[in-house]
């Protein structure tokens, strides 16, 4: 029955259980997701999703795209994995006249400078915690971190660009060491229990496509894996669940058709 609460909130992004209370089985179905979840999740582009719980939104890696419609009095955390410029954009600093509570935490590899105060930078491998959250990062495969985020009860991981980028045309030798580095890096998540993972599944890797997303899902214990990083090809999805290789997490797989999506977990 989810779709049609998927329906009515794209429709009605503002959408409250006594706007539509002439329609009690829609109602039903929105209390009822309401009491087992909690947590809004926007795929935005590419690698940006935004996640929303009770009073706080999270964005990762905008670059572009349309921002959810939400209260001004939401606390708002803007990450960015890294400056490539699919996945990040210097237009999040304007974000501070329209949500006065927010705050930046970006890669140190980011030569931008945000608002004065409310930006902070981190490198790989570190572990800060930021008012109620503690943020942990890892170093990726290609430039700046991964973010593994623990809010309340939640735990959300963001790869940015932490893949294992395993190209046909690379020498063996190159792709060992992205192999080893790979695994290395993951290892260190072995087991972790996480509510929702953001992971590159790219499909410029041809036949490795899924080789880093597959990795990790076999070795943390992620609840749902949301694909990032499609270049638009959202195919890629169908080619993955179609796969034997997804057998063991295609129910925790979170099929991406569009931008503007919105999941309820
Ligand atoms: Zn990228």
């Amino acid at each position: 029955m989810r779709w049609r609460l998927y329906e009515v909130r794209d429709r009605f992004p503002n959408v409250c259980e006594s706007d539509i209370s002439d329609y009690t089985d829609i109602k039903s179905d929105i209390m009822n997701i309401r009491r087992e979840s909690g947590v809004k999740i926007t795929f935005l582009e590419h690698s940006g999703y935004v996640i929303e719980e009770r009073d706080k939104a999270m964005i990762f890696d905008f670059y572009k795209g349309t921002l959810p419609a939400f209260s001004n009095r939401m606390k708002v955390y803007v990450f960015a994995s890294h400056a490539h410029g699919d996945h990040f954009n210097k237009r999040i600093f304007e974000w501070e006249g329209q949500y006065p509570d927010i705050h930046y935490i970006l890669s140190d590899d980011i030569k931008d400078r945000g608002p004065e105060g409310k930006c902070t930078y981190i490198g790989p491998r570190r572990l800060i915690q930021l008012d109620e959250m503690e943020i942990q990062t890892l170093r990726s495969t290609d430039e700046g971190v991964a973010y593994l985020v623990k809010l309340w009860d939640k735990k959300i991981y963001h790869g940015g660009d932490l893949n294992w980028w395993h190209w046909e045309e690379e020498s063996k030798a190159y792709n060992e060491m992205m192999r080893r580095k790979y695994q290395h890096e993951i290892g260190k998540l072995e087991g972790e229990p996480i509510d929702a993972a953001f992971l590159p599944l790219d499909p410029r890797q041809e036949e490795q496509y899924a080789w880093g997303l597959d990795y990790f899902m076999r070795h943390t214990q992620t609840r749902h894996a949301f694909p990032m990083h499609m270049w638009g090809q959202y195919d890629i999805c169908s080619k993955l669940l179609a796969s034997p290789v997804s057998g063991p997490y295609r129910d925790r797989f979170m099929r991406v058709d569009a931008p503007g999506q919105v999941f309820l977990i």
